[in-house]
């Protein structure tokens, strides 16, 4: 969701990079922006000096174009590990790639690992029948949900080289050297199970991935893979444990969008955010619903043909919050829709 951040954050750089043209942030630490194929059109990797060989964090989509722009950025530079920060295909998408080209090892968190292994191999021509249960719980408006499934859903495998067997895990509190410094790892959680920060120890830098954004809020979706999960709880524990370590001489390297400082300021919000739309949605809740009526007061905006998935699974994800929390009833509608309702609060 937006979330009107900018004006409250310090942007380093006004303008972002040219798509594939690394530009240096730190010393020994360049940024590399690649295009998306959708609303939010790019995504943000680094290149970190390691002086025998190179390291890059995340790695952009699967395509042809990306991986020519990978060859023109690295512009014979040798790559000897890739990091990922969590299993997303934005992020993962090429790491299989710059590991059979340059020889490069793989480090990222065991969740992600597993959860981008075993995506890339369950291809699917037609949605299963998981997945259509999943999305009729959720209230799908029917006509996209008939349109979907005579489609072949998004597949991970579409958009993420194949990910060779092997991998050096990342773990809380663990560390990492690269681009001539030391960092330490801590999981952030909610966006993505175990999703990597890496945090320099001279108190200069954070690698943010999608867990620290500036100026959009990360998805927090629910999916088949786990109809129950309460992502929104996992969000909100992380975000506190990550903030204790939060300060304002942060220059935080994120996933998408720009640079930023102002990282404690920015957890604030990324919490806020939250607790806000939660409330809105109680009140919209008065009345029975499912997570697909929910969109206007969560995100404050009509939801257009292309978020509309994004918006479902994120919908479906404070809904079953409030229901974890004891602050929300559901029944089962007769098409397999959940209703949810608000616990009437007693008046005060
Ligand atoms: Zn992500
Ligand atoms: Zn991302």
């Amino acid at each position: 969701m937006m979330d009107g951040a900018r004006s409250a954050l310090v942007y380093p750089w006004e303008t972002p990079a040219e798509i594939g043209v690394p530009r240096e942030v730190a010393p020994g630490i360049e940024w590399v922006r690649l295009p998306l194929p959708m609303a939010l059109d790019h995504v943000n990797c680094y290149l970190l000096d390691d002086g025998d060989g190179w390291t890059v964090v995340d790695t952009g989509f699967d395509s042809r174009k990306t991986r020519a722009l990978w060859d023109t950025a690295l512009n014979g530079r040798r790559v000897r590990r890739v990091i990922v920060t969590h299993h997303h295909p934005d992020h993962v998408g090429l790491a299989g790639w710059v590991m059979a080209e340059h020889g490069a090892e793989l480090v990222m968190p065991r969740t992600g690992w597993l959860m981008a292994r075993m995506l890339t191999l369950d291809v699917q021509d037609r949605p299963v029948p998981e997945t259509v249960a999943f999305w009729r719980s959720a209230g799908m408006d029917p006509d996209i949900l008939a349109a979907r499934l005579e489609e072949r859903p998004f597949n991970f495998a579409d958009a993420v080289a194949p990910l060779p067997l092997g991998y050096t895990r990342l773990v809380e509190g663990g560390t990492v050297d690269a681009g001539g410094r030391r960092w330490t790892v801590r999981m952030g959680d909610g966006h993505a199970p175990e999703h990597a920060t890496l945090w320099s120890e001279d108190g200069a830098l954070v690698l943010g991935g999608d867990q620290l954004l500036p100026s959009i809020s990360p998805n927090l979706g629910v999916y088949a893979t786990e109809p129950e999960a309460d992502p929104v709880a996992d969000w909100l524990a992380s975000c506190v444990r990550l903030a204790a370590h939060a300060t304002d001489a942060h220059l935080v390297l994120p996933g998408h969008k720009l640079p930023y400082r102002g990282l404690p300021f920015r957890m604030g919000q990324l919490t806020d955010n939250h607790h806000r739309a939660l409330e809105r949605l109680e009140v919209h809740l008065a009345r029975p619903r499912t997570a697909a009526e929910c969109f206007l007061p969560l995100f404050k905006r009509q939801i257009g043909g292309g978020e509309y998935g994004l918006a479902l699974v994120e919908a479906m994800a404070h809904c079953l919050h409030l229901w974890h929390a004891g602050r929300a009833t559901r029944r089962r509608r007769a098409d397999g829709a959940w209703l949810w309702q608000a616990v009437s609060r007693r008046a005060t």
